[in-house]
């Protein structure tokens, strides 16, 4: 694999790492947009619900995040594009659709 997928790979993470950070940001002023509303009964109930839902989408979007930067540092390996089970060479058109990825299609079933 040259220097060049990687380099195409890793902007893609970051722009991945961008996008989900900007939406944690967002979550973040949603939660606050709750306390000032917290004395109507009705629209708390309702960003309850919503905040409950955007809680779980927050924690897989800290994971993915996680994985994301672990990614950047695994391309700076000698392991980089090697899948962790078979050790083969990940496609690169899989690890641009899968950034946050370290194993190959065979082994992620
Ligand atoms: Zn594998």
């Amino acid at each position: 694999m040259d220097a060049l997928d990687f380099g195409q790979l890793e902007s893609r993470i970051k722009d991945r790492m961008r996008q989900l950070e900007g939406e944690l940001a967002e979550s973040k002023s949603l939660s606050s947009k709750k306390l000032e509303q917290d004395d109507d009964p009705a629209a708390d109930l309702d960003l309850t619900i919503s905040s409950s839902v955007d809680e779980k989408v927050l924690a897989e979007h800290k994971a993915e995040l996680k994985r994301l930067s672990r990614n950047l540092l695994w391309l700076e390996s000698e392991e980089a594009g090697l899948c962790r089970f078979c050790d083969c060479e990940i496609p690169m058109k899989r690890l641009l659709a899968v950034p946050d990825t370290q194993v190959c299609i065979n082994c992620a079933d």
